[in-house]
């Protein structure tokens, strides 16, 4: 992956030659950071596919099934492999590429779909969008089947419980990796609360990060992963960052072999906040949220106050019909997460409904103001070069519209010349 970023497009480390590519598309990158850039082959897309078929085959997918997908089809890989697979599996396949949800809702109603493929966060948008076109998804669709990528909520059982519940249908999660190209792990039709390992292709390590020792059952500990299914680029004892534990296969009654990690993902051990001393994971936030049925869409703020205090704010909207909840709902929640959290401090902050952003693909629910803070604090020194003090006030400016854009902070900066 090193050599990947030092030398792009593709790193100096390619394992066949280049011209046995049939494929290429970029991966989605899950910390911002450069995004990985991958050659496929023909044996290697067919092994993408492949495991895609033993994910979606495990949840019920069948040749008689007319599969959508809620995705765009863009150079991202996502669902591309999960789109071959269903045409391997014989399904009917329907790529609901570049449209408004509107449009796909519509689509996934007249054209009798009966499994839908979906980020989390974009099935609970398109559950949301069906609501104001006046649209009840669970009694008006034939959807009985949702499968879940590209995001650990999947596996959150308040999420999981509300998507449900919204499309009348069972929820699967399945999780792949940028690195892979595909999945690793998926929830079988039994839905045992986890996601079973494809041993048969991957072998699946569970180490304590700190000493690098493996741990057992029921402990949690880093995901590492060796794969050779990826011709162009294998992994050999690959450290995920991934947070996961892992129980027996008999856990579920499915009668796989194969072991599961209890609650999919569980995160990834450098999501991990430091809030005065406390540890907060974004997605033990979220599952608490997403407890209160009444929240419609939130954001977590993590920003400094008066420079000396790392402060962490939940701002939230409450759905149309349940605003009477707020004031009850705004000290319980903030009791439950301090519950969680070794009794820190979490502020509770209500918005207008329809301010937050609703995300199509990765939900980006953490926030954090501490560059724009530091950005501030530099343009505010006089004792800058000419030119440093000109660019510092250049990217304020640009950082100024984003925080007003995404609407976290309101303030006029004349005084930093701004
Ligand atoms: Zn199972």
């Amino acid at each position: 992956m090193k050599s990947l970023l030092e030398k792009p497009l593709f790193g100096d480390l390619l394992a066949t030659d280049a011209s046995n590519a049939i494929r290429y598309h970029l991966t989605s990158g899950t910390t911002g950071r450069t995004p990985i850039r991958v050659l496929d082959s023909m044996k290697d897309w067919d092994w993408i596919n492949e495991m895609w078929c033993y994910g979606i085959w495990g949840f019920g997918v069948r040749p008689e099934d007319i599969v959508y997908f809620a995705f765009g089809y863009g150079s991202f890989i996502g669902f591309w492999g999960a789109h071959y697979a269903c045409e391997k599996i014989g399904a009917l396949v329907i790529p609901g590429g570049a449209q408004t949800s509107e449009a796909r809702i519509k689509q996934i109603i007249e054209m009798g779909v009966t499994t839908v493929f979906s980020t989390p966060t974009y099935a609970l948008h398109m559950w949301q969008k069906s609501r104001e076109m006046g649209i009840d998804l669970a009694r008006e669709s034939k959807v009985n089947k949702v499968i879940l990528s590209g995001e650990p909520a999947g596996s959150i059982p308040a999420v999981k419980q509300q998507l449900e519940e919204a499309w009348g249908a069972k929820c699967g999660d399945t999780a792949g990796m940028t690195e892979i190209g595909t999945i690793m792990i998926f929830e079988c039709s039994h839905q045992p609360g986890g996601t079973h390992i494809i041993e048969d292709h991957f072998i699946e390590e569970v180490l304590n990060p700190d000493n690098d020792k493996p741990v057992g059952y029921d402990e949690l500990g880093e995901r590492v992963v060796t794969s050779f299914g990826r011709g162009f680029i294998p992994l050999i004892r690959y450290r995920t960052k991934d947070m996961v534990m892992k129980v027996p296969a008999s856990t579920c009654t499915c009668g796989r072999t194969w072991d599961i990690y209890n609650g999919g993902i569980r995160g990834r051990w450098d999501d991990m906040k430091l809030i005065r001393g406390t540890n907060v994971y974004p997605r033990a936030v979220e599952a608490i949220v997403r407890e209160y049925p009444a929240i419609d869409e939130f954001q977590i703020y993590i920003w400094r106050k008066e420079e000396l205090q790392d402060e962490i704010t939940i701002k939230l909207e409450i759905k149309p019909g349940h605003e009477a909840q707020w004031t009850d709902l705004q000290h319980k929640l903030a009791k439950d997460l301090a519950n969680a959290h070794e009794g820190l401090r979490f502020n509770i902050e209500r918005m207008d409904y329809g301010i937050l952003p609703h995300f199509e693909l990765k939900a980006k629910r953490l926030v954090e103001l501490n560059v724009y803070e530091a950005l501030k604090k530099l343009a505010a020194q006089s004792d800058l070069p000419p030119c440093a003090a000109s660019n510092v006030r250049k990217a304020l400016m640009s950082m100024w519209q984003a925080t007003n854009d995404l609407d976290l902070q309101f303030e006029q900066l004349y005084d930093l010349g701004v």
